[in-house]
């Protein structure tokens, strides 16, 4: 910035439509939704600014009709992986140099794209992909990713703002570089707006990309690169290609230039990529950087003074939402005795008006899971659990996927606080629930801070105030992102920053500075005034 100090403008969250029946934006985005699923794209990879159709392709299907295709997709081999490594460090000689605000301004325009003109068509996408009901889709690509592109221009501005002292010897600056070499973007399928941030939040910061995204989300990420694209996300900044994860990854993960890896996704893939990342590292010219969001446990309290019905709510939320495909859904819920009736009853009650079927149809309120793996993965979880004589299934427990990957809405009882389904992360609409002595509440906390690897979310429900600070204390480690009397999803952009420790990531903290500091390289610059002649200090005499 050569010539004035700018303001960004101020960050806002987007506000989320409503899609009731008769508002214009329920008619737009079935009458798209329409568009697109009854035709077919062909998805090319985009690498240096072109678009790279490789002839091996891959067709795409949504999950609530596997059999129904929507298009298909280009498949990478290595050398284009060398190339889109090539080409961004070639790019990177530009951009990194360009001054921020015209970065910002790129970003910018990408958000008030999505959140206008091309708002229906990602909602739609993200629909048809990831088998969204249109307001999950809303809060995800529309909203939580304009949230992303502004916010993190604002975060920017502040980081560049932090600057050290100087005295009238020295002028002291640091400017905040991006990394040298190129960074790697590997994405989830759950969130559209995850998918767009993770590459881009590094662009913003002057780095240049080769992004990854899920094979379960390209319909989605084929419009996040239509909107960078019209935005004026110059050539070769954002490479995105499709295919072997492995053979990318290998590829990726050898280039000496490799410099940071920035990852959404399960815990064992992230720990085996920080596996390899160190088995390289003499090969690489910068330590990488390292940023893993990963798995969940996620788990809701009830404590004896809690409102039975806002447990029940938010159990019925916090896990069945998005058919519990959240890494923050509640997976694990303990309720005291004294209370569980209730809260039963009303779980019982809310299920059985929750209809089940596709996203166009706007009557549901659950539709399918993601894909074949994940369907028979949790299927074999329930049969297990029909067996299992510690745990009874008290809601749901069907499932079919004759046409869409459909599983009910599952809610299993156990005696057995360590059973499989209350530690492992299964990544979809199925919760236990472990009943306790109401008078056990401070061994339950302990219970629950010990159960499960991970620590991303969790929730108390209490009016008892004591309650409140007992947990908030003992369950400190057990969640980064800790929720009182709420259910432990939906954080947003700007106000709850997200992520979570032990097993679950590194905790950087999406949808905040933190996380942009871990995609730039701080060069402190002292400029001396009056430059001394003479080596001898006072004391010398
Ligand atoms: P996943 O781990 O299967 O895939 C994530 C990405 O990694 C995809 O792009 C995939 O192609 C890639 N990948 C898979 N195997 C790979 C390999 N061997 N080498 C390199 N890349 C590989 O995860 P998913 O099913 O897409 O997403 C669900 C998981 O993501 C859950 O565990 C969920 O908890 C987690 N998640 C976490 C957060 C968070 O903020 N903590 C947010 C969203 C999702």
């Amino acid at each position: 910035m050569g010539k004035g100090f700018f303001n960004v403008p101020i960050a806002f969250n987007e506000p989320v439509k409503s899609y009731a029946p008769g508002t214009p934006e329920r008619d737009l985005v079935l009458k798209t939704y329409q568009e697109m699923y009854n035709s077919q794209i062909e998805v090319p990879m985009y690498i240096n600014g072109q678009h790279i159709n490789t002839g091996k392709t891959a067709t795409m299907s949504p999950p609530h009709n596997h059999q129904h295709v929507v298009g298909t997709y280009h498949l990478a081999e290595k050398h284009h992986i060398e190339t889109a490594i090539k080409t961004a460090l070639e790019a990177r000689k530009q951009w990194a140099n360009l001054p921020w605000e015209q970065r910002a301004a790129i970003f910018l325009k990408a958000a008030e794209l999505v959140a206008g003109p091309y708002r229906a068509k990602i909602n739609a996408a993200t629909m048809i992909a990831q088998s969204k009901t249109i307001h999950q889709a809303e809060i995800d690509a529309a909203c939580e990713f304009v949230d992303f592109l502004r916010f993190n221009v604002q975060f920017m501005t502040d980081i560049y703002q932090d600057q050290p002292e100087s005295t009238n010897e020295a002028w002291n600056r640091v400017e905040y570089r991006p990394l040298e070499g190129f960074t790697y973007a590997v994405t989830p399928f759950n969130f559209t707006a995850i998918a767009g941030n993770l590459p881009s939040c590094m662009a913003l910061m002057g780095n240049v990309v080769v992004w990854k995204p899920s094979d379960s989300q390209i319909y989605s990420a084929k419009v996040i690169m239509d909107v960078f694209e019209e935005a004026g996300v110059p050539p070769g900044v954002i490479n995105v290609v499709f295919g072997d994860p492995v053979m990318i990854t290998n590829t990726i993960l050898s280039s000496p230039d490799f410099s940071g890896l920035h990852f959404t996704g399960s815990t064992f893939v992230f720990k085996e990529l920080w596996k390899q990342i160190g088995t390289n590292i003499h090969n690489y010219k910068t330590y990488p950087r390292i940023v893993g969001e990963t798995g969940g446990k996620d788990f809701i309290v009830a404590h004896h003074s809690a409102n039975p019905k806002q447990v029940a709510t938010a159990i019925i939320r916090g896990a069945f939402e998005f058919q519990g495909q959240k890494c923050s859904a509640a997976s694990r819920a303990y309720i005291p005795k004294g209370l569980w009736p209730e809260v039963k009853q009303q779980i019982l009650a809310d299920l059985k008006s929750i209809k089940m079927g596709t996203p166009e149809d706007m009557n549901n309120f659950f539709t399918a899971v993601i894909h074949e793996g994940s369907f028979d993965k949790l299927a074999g979880f329930i049969d297990r659990a029909k067996e299992d004589k510690d745990v009874e299934v008290i809601a749901g427990g069907n499932y079919n996927k004759s046409k869409g990957y459909f599983i009910e809405p599952t809610v299993l009882l156990t005696t057995n606080p360590k059973y499989v389904t209350m530690c492992e992360e299964l990544f979809g609409p199925v919760i236990t629930i472990y009943v306790y002595e109401d008078e056990a509440y401070e061994e339950t906390l302990k219970l629950v801070d010990e159960t499960s690897a991970y620590a991303l979310t969790g929730a108390i429900l209490a009016t008892d105030r004591y309650a409140v600070e007992t947990a908030t204390k003992a369950l400190q480690n057990a969640a980064g992102n800790f929720y009182i009397n709420d259910k432990p999803t939906g954080a947003v952009v700007g106000q709850q920053p997200f992520g979570g420790a032990r097993a679950s990531g590194t905790n950087d903290k999406a949808g905040s500075a933190q996380n942009l500091l871990r995609w730039v390289s701080p060069r402190l610059i002292k400029e001396t005034f009056v430059t001394p002649t003479d080596y001898r200090y006072p004391f010398l005499g």
